[in-house]
């Protein structure tokens, strides 16, 4: 079963690409942003304190993510998963490479979906029209984006220089049927 994993900065529509491509292929598919979402109405300890990062812009502890993601994949290992917003750190980077050598799993797809900033400003602007995502608005846009120039990038470099055969670069300023279309000639050649 297939092991993907989606990058991008917010906003480039890996979520979206993520979806479409996790019902194309049965796939599960493994939003850490969707999953720490649905934490947030809890309303115990845990979920203030994830509402307050959140909301700021900032990445949530490596704990919590390395925990909620070991959790899932154990509960998908037969099913094979698409990962979407994870890893995000290098730190988060090496958990996943330790679980899947523990567990006898490889990633088979890497998908980067780029954007540049002014196009995904004026995306999550509007997302944050239809969604009502307390972090879509410009003040915190900055934020999450130079998380991601800071810790985020980082991890990509890493997958782009050691994953050259599965790393698959996508132009994210594409129409998102002809980015899906993209996406499905790779996993159909390989
Ligand atoms: P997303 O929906 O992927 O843009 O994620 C929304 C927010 O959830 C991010 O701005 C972070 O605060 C948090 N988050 C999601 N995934 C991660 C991750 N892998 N590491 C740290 N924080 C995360």
């Amino acid at each position: 079963m297939s092991k993907i994993i989606f990058f991008g900065p917010p906003g480039a529509g890996k979520g979206t690409q993520a979806k479409i491509i996790s019902d194309f292929l049965k796939v599960p598919h493994l939003s850490t942003g969707d999953i720490l979402r649905k934490k947030l109405s809890d309303k115990d300890e845990l979920a203030n304190e994830l509402k307050n990062i959140m909301s700021s812009g900032n990445l949530v502890s490596d704990d919590i993510l390395n925990s909620i993601v070991s959790t899932r994949l154990k509960s998908e290992e037969n099913n094979g998963f698409i990962l979407d917003g994870y890893p995000r750190t290098l730190e988060q980077s090496n958990f996943l490479n330790d679980f899947l050598l523990n567990t006898s799993n490889s990633i088979e797809f890497i998908f980067n979906i780029q954007i540049n900033f002014e196009i995904l400003k004026s995306r999550i602007l509007k997302r944050s029209t239809e969604e009502n995502r307390e972090d879509d608005n410009v003040d915190v846009i900055e934020t999450r984006y130079n998380e991601y120039l800071n810790s985020t990038e980082k991890v990509t470099n890493f997958y782009r220089v050691n994953y050259t055969n599965i790393f698959h670069e996508i132009d994210g300023s594409l129409q998102i049927q002809e980015i899906t279309e993209k996406i499905k000639q790779i996993l159909k050649k390989s």
